[in-house]
């Protein structure tokens, strides 16, 4: 049987900062049509290593295959072949949800005949269809979500670079946001790399999660690997403890917020 090379795939993959190596001899194969969540503390490499995958920043030893290409010698293959969601606000509110699609349409080169075609699709993938000629600013913050990713996918990329996708939503439009991610997943064999300070979204979302810490990958596996190889009725939340010393970023208590929390889940 033949392998299938991975979506992605890091050797010795570095990036140094003048003296701070944000990202160290990192190795990496996420599978083809995967959800892979990428966790860890603020400041542990995740958006040096997805700007490189990106190609928005040079390595500065290694190397990385995205879609089968090299992120430095095959640079322009790698762009035409992801989409991008970044945490910042991306969609411009002053224009419909149809105009923003179109913007990126144009953005990605797709042609005139294909255009109107793919932003209806992408309208009506996103459960969008009825919205497409309001003003974004109408929006609901799970909605402009669902417009970016909309965006993102016009140009039906191999891969999809999600950075905290859900932050900041409600519940239900966090669900809504997960079960699009899912379909891309199952309709289009998309893969989708997401960073997520979420142990929810991680847990029930991810078919593999990766914990990075200190530039490096502490563990990878899928959510139930991970509990199990922490044993005993382990949460994501311990096993994030477990592999990071428990500090969500320098200087804050990760292991007590994190207990806080469980504690409130079981007395409510
Ligand atoms: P967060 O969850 O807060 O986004 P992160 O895991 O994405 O954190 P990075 O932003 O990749 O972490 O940062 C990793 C390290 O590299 C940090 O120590 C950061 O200060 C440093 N760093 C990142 N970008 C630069 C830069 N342009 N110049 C200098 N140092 C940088």
């Amino acid at each position: 049987m033949q392998t299938q090379t991975p979506a992605i795939q890091t050797r010795d993959l570095t990036r140094r900062f003048g003296a701070i190596v944000a990202v160290k001899e990192l190795d990496l194969d996420v599978a083809t049509g995967a959800v892979f969540g990428l966790l860890g503390p603020n400041g542990a490499g995740k958006t040096t290593l997805i700007k490189m995958l990106t190609t928005a920043l040079p390595p500065t030893a290694g190397s990385a295959t995205v879609a089968g290409f090299d992120i430095e010698r095959k640079a322009q293959a790698v762009r035409e072949r992801i989409g991008y969601v970044p945490q910042a606000l991306s969609a411009d509110g002053a224009l419909t949800g149809y105009e923003n699609l179109l913007l990126s349409a144009h953005l990605y080169g797709i042609g005139r005949g294909e255009r109107r075609k793919r932003i209806f699709e992408a309208l009506e993938f996103m459960g969008l269809r009825e919205w497409g000629g309001r003003l974004v600013r109408e929006y609901s913050g799970g909605m402009i979500r669902r417009l970016e990713i909309a965006q993102s996918m016009l140009h039906r990329p191999a891969v999809l670079f999600l950075d905290e996708p859900t932050v900041g939503l409600d519940p239900v439009a966090r669900h809504a946001v997960w079960d699009r991610i899912r379909s891309l997943r199952d309709q289009y064999r998309m893969t989708v790399l997401l960073t997520t300070h979420d142990m929810e979204e991680a847990d029930v979302l991810c078919d593999s999660v990766a914990i990075m810490h200190r530039g490096q990958i502490a563990a990878v596996g899928s959510p139930e690997q991970l509990k199990a190889a922490v044993g005993g009725s382990a949460t994501l939340d311990d096993v994030f403890v477990h592999f990071t010393g428990g500090a969500l970023e320098e200087g804050s208590s990760y292991r007590e917020t994190a207990r806080a929390r469980r504690l409130a889940r079981r007395l409510s």
